[in-house]
């Protein structure tokens, strides 16, 4: 589903990505995580066209996402992508926050748009807040609302950049429990977390990244297991 071959980035002279390569399977739940500023949030942004890279390449479904003549905001549309801190429409309605994208891109009907956001709103347990503003919501409503309008759209894949990192402890879990049902109904994900226990749950593979290196790249019991780096012990030692 994605293919990133030999990608490097720079800002300016800051090499932040240096020559990454991995691939994501359909159905794979891959979590990548790393120290701050490793370049974790860069990479997944490089999977939808958000951030540019220099050298390398990447296919979302076959398609070239460094090709100039690709429509990256067609293929935006098919790629979900939640952020740590929401970014739902202040001044909209949690119902208009889930059909806006739905009208504007895909050119649904008002009526078709409402029946599918509402049917996410519900599957993430917030059908009662259609009517409220973002303002009136938890921050934990409000991550599972942004979730529910990815959703809507239908993805092909879903990223999500440290969805639970702006909550308070005692939110997390109910974005969590939303992102564990989504894994094990197959969605393809690449969710960049320090959430050990969710890696531990419904992980396939776990990227470990260090100074825009992939150091590690395996699956959730090599991770967890004996083999891997310095680096990458260093890193889990600090955070479990
Ligand atoms: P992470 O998500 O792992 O914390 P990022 O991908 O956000 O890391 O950033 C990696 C590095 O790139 C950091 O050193 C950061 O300061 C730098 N960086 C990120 N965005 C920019 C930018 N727009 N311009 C310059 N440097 C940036
Ligand atoms: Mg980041």
């Amino acid at each position: 589903m994605i293919e990133m071959k030999n990608v490097s980035k720079w800002y300016g002279s800051f090499q932040v990505l240096n020559d990454c390569t991995t691939s994501v399977a359909k159905g794979d739940v891959v979590v990548v995580c790393g120290p701050s500023g490793s370049g974790k949030s860069t990479l997944i942004k490089t999977v939808n066209g958000l951030e540019p890279f220099q050298k390398g390449s990447i296919t979302v479904d076959g398609i070239s996402v460094g090709d100039p003549k690709t429509n990256l905001p067609a293929l935006r549309s098919r790629i979900g992508m939640v952020f740590q801190n929401f970014e739902l429409f202040p001044h909209l309605s949690i119902r208009e926050n889930l059909t806006l994208g739905q009208i504007r891109v895909l050119g649904r009907s008002e009526e078709e748009a409402a029946e599918r956001g509402l049917k996410y709103l519900d599957r993430v347990g917030l059908i009662a807040q259609k009517d409220k503003f973002p303002g009136q919501l938890s921050g934990g409503q409000q991550q599972r609302v942004a979730i529910a309008r990815a959703l809507a759209m239908d993805p092909i894949a879903m990223l999500f950049d440290e969805p639970t990192s702006a909550l308070d402890p005692e939110m997390i879990n109910e974005v969590l429990d939303v992102m564990v049902g989504l894994a094990q109904d197959g969605m393809t994900m690449m969710v960049v977390t320090h959430e050990m226990g969710f890696a531990r749950k419904v992980a396939n593979r776990v990227i470990f990244m260090d100074q825009g290196t992939i150091v590690e790249d395996c699956t959730k019991d090599e991770f967890f297991g004996t083999v891997r780096s310095d680096r990458a012990r260093d890193f889990l030692a600090k955070i479990i």
